[in-house]
């Protein structure tokens, strides 16, 4: 079948590739292969399904990757608001909350229909169960065979997405060998915003307990990464979205602890002297019930066992070294990494194509002509917050400028 212009993938950058190329030059043949019976499936799910589509706050550095310079142009030349004016066109109206983004319906279902409807309005062909299983050149043209019929275009986007959220959203990782095969670089996959397993004999005792915290994600004494919010404790280990924050190093970094302050808005010293006060108040009670009504209970108990200390003592044996040490829990519950949950649980993949082989300006392959990579199959990352959605419109949207601009087909 001949076309001119194929998109491999039908998730968020590919379907916005298709119908914005369609809206630039409607004459173009454009078909979309997705190797599930539906497009755009993760999409549904992002943003517990709002659809957290961007944030106000774009920069690198929410951004990663080897080579992270290399999403600037995108990201500046189709930033926010370009991307407002074409969700706006299509149907979907922005909200605001903080510096997230959202459809206006707050439906990320609605995001993909609109996204669908759209493209089928303007004469995008979509094959869905096309799972691609090669591609080859053809003279100046490529060859993409896939499961049951193979097409022949001049122009190629590769929008397969990485490995996160795994196989029921498509994501096998299947593109990324294929193109490993034809020679690209590959940087290491890993998984990112992701839950944190740790050495769990004390996150199981607090299954279910949410305290807000902020939480370092450390190696040898050095903060990796530091973010602020609800942490949630559970048999495996941590999640809440701070934690999610925090998690990118952790598949790349060996030997590295969480560090949670859950006491975060005062300092050692202060909190020195409210465990004092705290003696005098508490004096009659057992330490079972020193922290009640100060911290969640278990989660207290919890503290003064690691501070090496008896339930059933009376708050009267806390002298000037146990309160230390418990202050310095407060600010310090150290729990040692194991891993993460794996790609099944992330949201995003770190790594990918190495973004060397590709123009910043165009998301096109620097050797192979007309062959163009975007959205999360390249080695770039964002942050948890509408950061990784906003790195699909941008590249899908570079890609598209340039063959339009080229004007091959
Ligand atoms: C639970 C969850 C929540 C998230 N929430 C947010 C959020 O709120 N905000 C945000 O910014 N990001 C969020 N993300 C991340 C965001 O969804 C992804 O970064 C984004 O979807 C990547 O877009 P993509 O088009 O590159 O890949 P995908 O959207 O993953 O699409 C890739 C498509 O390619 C298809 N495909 C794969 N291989 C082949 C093949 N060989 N042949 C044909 N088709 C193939 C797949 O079936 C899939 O449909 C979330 C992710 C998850 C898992």
């Amino acid at each position: 079948m001949k076309t001119d212009v194929v998109i491999i993938g039908g998730g968020a950058a590919g379907l916005c590739a298709a119908v914005y190329l369609k809206q630039k030059k409607p004459e173009l043949s454009v078909r979309v292969l997705e190797a599930l019976p539906r497009v755009c499936k993760k999409l549904i799910v992002t943003g517990n399904g709002r659809c957290n589509i961007s944030n106000k706050n774009i920069s690198l550095e929410r951004y990663h990757g080897q080579n992270k310079e290399f999403c600037r142009y995108a990201l500046e030349k189709f930033n926010l608001s370009v991307c407002e004016e074409f969700f706006e066109k299509i149907g979907v109206p922005f909200i605001y909350e903080d510096d997230k983004v959202y459809p206006a319906s707050l439906q990320a279902g609605s995001v993909v229909d609109c996204l669908r409807f759209m493209a089928e309005e303007l004469g995008v062909i979509i094959h869905t169960d096309t799972k691609v299983t090669n591609i080859n050149t053809l003279g100046k043209d490529y060859k993409v065979i896939a499961n049951k019929v193979s097409f022949i275009a001049k122009n190629v986007i590769i929008a397969t997405g990485g490995l996160a959220g795994g196989e029921k959203y498509g994501c096998d990782g299947s593109m990324l060998n294929i193109l490993q095969s034809a020679g690209f670089g590959v940087v290491k996959s890993t998984p990112s915003i992701v839950q944190i397993k740790t050495v769990n004999d004390v996150t199981k005792q607090l299954k279910g307990i949410k305290v807000d915290a902020s939480v370092s994600l450390m190696k040898d004494g050095q903060v990796l990464r530091r973010d602020f919010g609800e942490v949630l404790f559970t048999d495996y280990g941590l999640s809440g979205p701070p934690i999610m924050q925090v998690s990118r190093q952790v598949s790349r970094v060996d030997g590295t602890i969480i560090s949670l302050d859950i006491m975060p808005n005062i300092d050692y010293a202060d909190l020195c002297l409210v465990i004092q006060k705290r003696i005098s108040v508490m004096k009659n009670r057992s330490l079972e019930e020193f922290f009640t009504g100060m911290l969640n209970k278990r989660l207290g108990q919890i503290v003064l066992k690691l501070a090496g200390l008896k339930l059933s003592d009376s708050v009267a044996v806390i002298d000037n070294a146990a309160i230390e040490k418990i202050a310095h829990i407060l600010k310090n519950m150290e729990f040692n990494v194991i891993g993460t949950t794996g790609f099944a649980n992330a949201q995003v993949t770190a790594g990918g194509l190495d973004t060397t082989q590709f123009n910043p300006r165009t998301m096109e392959s620097v050797d192979c002509k007309g062959l163009y990579c975007v959205g999360e199959i390249l080695d770039i990352d964002g942050d948890c917050g509408g950061f990784n959605l906003q790195w699909a419109w941008s590249s899908a949207m570079c890609a598209v400028e340039s063959i339009v601009g080229n004007s091959v087909c």
